[in-house]
């Protein structure tokens, strides 16, 4: 099996898993006065700094979560002001975008949407024209999007949000651990982010809310007054020691892993560009992450694709929901047809990917290519 899923979600790195199993294997409540309760504290005071480092922040400006999901709901929540302008783009991930209209259910002509080109990159010129009559309000943009792994600019945005007093969110759910972020240099207010994308446990993530940034209080859970009152429950202690180990990892192999990641990407288009000659890559190539790729192979169901494989784990440009096929929001907001979105998809890797791996999927897709392209015409042949 080759598997080309890391931004559905990673491996977990062998020091995360270590650290989980460890972790579970002791009893302590971190919020429980006795040693044990002070030692689980304690390693839940490490993680968080070792995850605070990755993304040079303080350890008091992190807010543990159950993933990303929760952090962009909880971000939106306490960040939006009603009658304030919500500015987001429409390639965000569902988890943005429905909490964006949660939020401004009951006056949705505040929530704007950027426009977005062909090469997947949000108009962020438009920001001005967003903010041209209005002050205040919110500016969530993700940093890199799930499914061309286009990035955004987001010092740019930062820059003229800010300028026009609107506070800025990021979903940085697909940057964390593959490339660097910096949410000081790059003067972002919230920031989310899941383990499982780089290596963590799933089920657990992170908010990053700047110190002092002018939040009415709003958490999503109110109960034991955990994360400071930001978010109530017992913490999920094995899932942030293992985020920790997770981020520790990926900060000490940032640079390395980005260029291999990188190259093997590149390698593996050009391998499938070269057999494929009709295909076509989306997103702007030289503004994305490095282990994604997401190919339109015209005329060519991916659905078909994919399951005359089955030995290569990728993902479709469209998302099963509800037991109905939809194509993906992300390539139809980018101007591809229905016909092409349906017939793409997203390759994506990370630390773990070999080079036989790159080999292997690139010699299956065109080995499917070919019984499905076979199978195609037999089915529109002469009956
Ligand atoms: N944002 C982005 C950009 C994502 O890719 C994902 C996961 N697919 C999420 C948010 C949600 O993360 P989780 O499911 O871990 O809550």
């Amino acid at each position: 099996m080759s598997y080309f899923d890391y931004n559905a979600t990673a491996p977990i790195r062998p020091e995360a898993a270590a650290a989980v199993i460890e972790a579970m294997r002791s009893v302590g409540n971190a919020s429980s006065m006795h040693q044990p309760g002070r030692q689980a504290a304690h390693r839940v005071d490490v993680a968080r700094r070792q995850l605070a480092d990755l993304l040079n922040c303080s350890p008091g400006e992190i807010i543990f979560t159950s993933g990303a999901t929760e952090a962009n709901n909880l971000a939106l929540r306490a960040a939006y002001t009603a009658g304030n302008p919500l500015v987001t783009s429409p390639v965000e991930h569902p988890a943005v975008l429905e909490a964006a209209r949660a939020v401004t259910a009951d006056q949705s002509a505040d929530l704007v949407l950027l426009p977005v080109g062909y090469d997947g990159l949000v108009d962020l010129d438009a920001l001005d024209h967003a903010f041209a009559a209005r002050r205040g309000g919110l500016v969530s943009l993700m940093a890199a999007n799930n499914e061309t792994g286009v990035l955004t600019d987001l010092r740019v945005a930062t820059k003229a949000a800010h300028e026009a007093g609107a506070l800025v969110h990021t979903d940085a759910t697909q940057m964390v651990g593959r490339l660097p972020i910096d949410v000081a240099e790059l003067d972002i207010d919230l920031l989310s982010l899941s383990a499982h994308k780089f290596g963590g446990p799933q089920g657990v993530g992170a908010l990053y809310v700047r110190r002092g940034s002018p939040l009415p209080h709003r958490p999503l859970l109110v109960g034991g007054g955990q994360e400071r009152g930001w978010r109530a429950g017992t913490l999920n202690v094995a899932g942030i020691i293992g985020m920790g180990a997770a981020a520790e990892a990926a900060a000490r192999s940032l640079g390395e892993e980005a260029g291999r990641v990188t190259a093997l990407r590149d390698r593996l288009e050009h391998l499938i560009t070269g057999t494929l000659p009709n295909c076509r890559i989306n997103g702007r190539r030289d503004q994305r992450l490095p282990g994604v790729t997401n190919i339109t192979f015209p005329g060519v169901p991916a659905d078909a694709v994919l399951a005359a494989m089955p030995d290569v784990a990728a993902s479709e440009g469209s998302a099963c929901a509800s037991g109905a096929p939809t194509p993906s929001h992300v390539l139809l907001a980018m101007g591809l047809s229905r016909a092409d979105a349906d017939s793409t998809i997203r390759f994506s890797l990370g630390y773990a990917t070999t080079d036989a791996e790159i080999e292997h999927a690139a010699q299956a897709v065109k080995r499917a290519m070919t019984q499905v392209r076979a199978a195609l015409a037999k089915a529109d042949g002469p009956r």
